[in-house]
């Protein structure tokens, strides 16, 4: 199997470049373990991992410029390319900084509490049975970052839309009885109307039962509810 991987060291050289090299090819090999063997055998590479099973979120990056947790992400045999995460500054070689996504994703998940009130007060919803779906996948987001980097929202207008990640962190909170933020108002602040419903983010998405599509017609449904379509979006 031949791989391509894109090399950046900004203390040694500005520019980024490309080092090649034959790694063998194994039955059911992940991207992953194609990478480590690159690094062992032919050129020592940066990236990121920890748990190698889709719970971190660490290894995200673009195989054949495809945004994939490298993890759980198969690989054939044949060519190759691996590059950083689009849509992050890289750091070096694989290694991106995901500081303002964690930033963005650690307020965006933070329950909001205005009245005091104890679990014994709050009666759950009767949620139907699409919306317990939609809860229970959300959970597994591991915060990747994978699905802004295939957001066509996020590459083409950044500052109109806060992305996918954000927007499942949002809409797992507007489905959390516990939460009194205004989860709606945030998602329309945030440009969910910019979003064109292409459903990219579910695509590459690793934790592949999360409905995206879903989640945001149930944010849109709600939003139109109460009037709060902006102008830009009718
Ligand atoms: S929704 Fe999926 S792709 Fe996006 S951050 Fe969560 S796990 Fe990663
Ligand atoms: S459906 Fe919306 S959030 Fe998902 S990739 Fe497309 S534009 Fe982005």
């Amino acid at each position: 199997m031949k791989l391509q991987v894109l090399k950046f060291n900004p203390a040694d050289d500005p520019a980024s470049y490309y080092v090649s090299g034959e790694v063998e090819y194994r039955e059911q090999m992940t991207a992953m373990e194609a990478l480590v063997e690159f690094h062992e055998q032919i050129e020592p590479v940066n990236f990121d991992f920890s748990c190698a099973c889709r719970l971190c979120g660490r290894c995200a990056m673009m195989l054949d410029g495809i945004p994939v947790l490298a993890c759980v992400t198969p690989i054939t045999d044949g060519s190759h390319t691996f590059e950083p995460l689009q849509g992050y500054p890289v750091i070096r070689d694989l290694i991106v900084d995901k500081a303002e996504l964690d930033a963005r994703l650690s307020l965006a998940y933070d329950r909001v509490r205005i009245e005091d009130f104890s679990r014994q007060t709050v009666v759950p919803p009767d949620f139907d049975s699409a919306t317990k779906e939609l809860i229970y996948h959300a959970e597994f987001c591991c915060r990747c970052g994978v699905c802004d980097a295939a957001c066509p929202t996020v590459a083409t207008n950044p500052d109109s839309y806060v992305g996918p990640a954000t927007m499942t962190a949002m809409a797992y909170r507007f489905m959390d009885h516990l939460d009194q933020g205004d989860r709606v108002m945030e998602a329309v602040s945030d440009g969910m109307y910019h979003c064109i419903m292409c459903g990219k983010c579910d695509e590459v998405c690793p934790q592949q039962d999360i409905g995206h599509l879903g989640m945001w017609k149930m944010l849109r449904d709600a939003a139109e509810k109460r009037g709060i379509v902006p102008g830009y979006a009718q």
